[in-house]
């Protein structure tokens, strides 16, 4: 029944520390409450992150879609007038969603967070079927963009006028030399945070462009990143950032938990291949395989031989599956019988594989089939899908890859592949600090195969490297002891 938890050993908490509030519906959204059960989180909220997500929810029910603060705010953005005042203390923030699943789940926490920092409204594009993978998190409101918001939002580009970078850089090639945009105020700034941005996109992360967006009443933002690092080096932010969060590595962590919660179907399938296969072992391993090495384009995801050696390698290593007995046939079953009496044990260990390709898992499975492991625990390995290929606007591929990532959190520990956001989401919700293995150069198993990471935090790829103040370039990486470069992506920044 659903009443029963999965892990009596989880002693759970179903509000997840105060960052949930009662009152929700729980037959619209049964993962709302109940993802507690499955896992066990390293760290409680603190009293003040608890206290401004309530006062974010009251600003979203107060000014989003529906009220009259949102019709009063939107009228002004289609009268196209720049304000003179602000008539409410309203302001929006709006999110343009594209890319993969793992990506999308870091900019849509990196925009809560930026949305709590600056006293907006966050609203998320609602044309990406986000309302078929995620419950509303709000009560009472909805997050998603209505559909009669009056600008096209999807359309602007990196060099629309509107952009934020652009109207700088016309500013600078106008000859004036003073790049600050002091004396206008428009109505609305579209943001162009995307990998590809340039560098007077990037100055969206210094202190003064933060002091100008202020008083714009709508932002558009557009990012496939989780820009939330470079956050904490805005001066402007430290002291707030702080008293949120006293633990600095658990911004995803916290914010993705509040946030997000897979619709019912999504649940259900989760729920229920957690019960079929992982809930009775002893030990639970994630292993998330994600392949960005090609060999020709019919070759996308391997077999790549090296890959499974390094998945192996890493594993054993690192003492989170059993080594296997070498001896085939005869002598491994006289093992089993006799001599190996003592190292019988009734411990089941399973794996949980996630990849487009499903070769890596059938070859573990087979492994680990053929022969005894040394210690007699029994090793069981399951992958829920193989898509083969990545197809981002597909509604039943998104909701098995949102499935996928929340079984990888369900883990005891976790392996993940370098360089990919699905395995940062899924080790973030899991506050695991995942083994991530190294990106293998000219098909060669990297030495170490893996690497403990330092934190459960998301690494920002395409983190800026401009100080600000001092008007250059610098080693972002070195400035506080809390942001640091990643472990698989050496010019990324992470928290620590
Ligand atoms: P990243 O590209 O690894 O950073 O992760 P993203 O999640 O942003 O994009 C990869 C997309 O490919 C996912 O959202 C899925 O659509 C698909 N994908 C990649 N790996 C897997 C997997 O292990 N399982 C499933 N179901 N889909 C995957």
């Amino acid at each position: 029944s659903d009443d029963i938890s999965p892990s009596p050993q989880i002693e759970y908490d179903r509000l997840l520390g105060g960052l949930l509030i009662e009152g929700f519906d729980e037959k619209s959204c049964r993962s709302r409450y109940q993802f507690a059960r499955y896992h066990k989180s390293p760290s409680i909220p603190s009293p003040y992150l608890i206290e401004r997500l309530r006062k974010q929810e009251l600003l979203q029910k107060k000014c989003g879609p529906g009220t009259k603060a949102y019709k009063e705010a939107s009228k002004q953005l289609r009268s196209g007038q720049s304000q003179t005042t602000n008539t409410t203390d309203c302001n929006y923030l709006i999110l343009t969603i594209h890319a993969g699943l793992g990506n999308r789940m870091l900019e849509i926490t990196s925009a809560l967070l930026y949305a709590l920092l600056t006293n907006r409204i966050l609203l998320v594009d609602r044309y990406k079927e986000i309302g078929d993978l995620f419950c509303e998190p709000f009560p009472g409101t909805s997050w998603l963009v209505p559909s009669d918001f009056p600008l096209s939002y999807g359309e602007f580009t990196q060099s629309s006028p509107e952009s934020y970078g652009n109207m700088l850089q016309n500013k600078a090639a106008g000859g004036n030399t003073n790049r600050s945009l002091a004396g206008t105020r428009p109505n609305y700034v579209y943001l162009h945070l995307d990998g590809n941005y340039g560098f007077h996109d990037k100055l969206f992360f210094c202190e003064d462009d933060q002091q100008f967006l202020q008083g714009v009443p709508w932002l558009i933002i557009r990012t496939d990143m989780y820009f939330v690092p470079s956050l904490f080096l805005i001066p402007g932010f430290q002291d707030e950032l702080s008293r949120l969060f006293p633990e600095k590595d658990t911004v995803f962590h916290h914010l993705a938990r509040y946030l997000f919660h897979p619709t019912n179907n999504i649940w259900y399938s989760i729920t229920k291949y957690y019960r079929s296969y992982m809930a009775k072992a002893e030990k639970r391993v994630g292993i998330q395989i994600r392949i960005y090495e090609t060999k020709g384009i019919l070759q996308r995801n391997g077999p790549f031989p090296h890959i499974l050696n390094q998945i192996l390698s890493c594993a054993q290593n690192e003492k989170l599956l059993p080594e296997i007995g070498m001896m085939e046939g005869a002598a491994a079953e006289a093992q089993n019988k006799g001599a190996a009496a003592e190292t019988q044990n009734n411990q089941t260990i399973v794996v949980l594989t996630t990849s487009l390709s499903s070769w890596y898992s059938d070859q573990i499975q087979k492994k680990y089939e053929e022969h005894p492991t040394v210690d007699g625990t029994t090793v069981k390995v399951y992958q829920p899908s193989h898509e083969e290929y990545q197809r981002s606007r597909n509604r039943k591929h998104n909701m098995k890859a949102l499935a996928e990532i929340y079984l990888l959190s369900m883990n005891d520990e976790l392996i993940t592949s370098g360089f990919s956001t699905f395995g940062y989401a899924a080790q973030g919700l899991a506050g695991l600090k995942p083994w991530i293995m190294f990106r293998s150069e000219n098909h060669v198993t990297p030495d170490p195969p893996c690497g403990r990471v330092m934190s459960i935090e998301p690494c920002f790829h395409q983190a800026p490297f401009y100080d600000c103040k001092a008007k250059r370039d610098t080693d972002l990486g070195k400035v506080v002891p809390y942001v640091r470069h990643c472990e698989d992506v050496s010019w990324g920044l992470k928290i620590v």
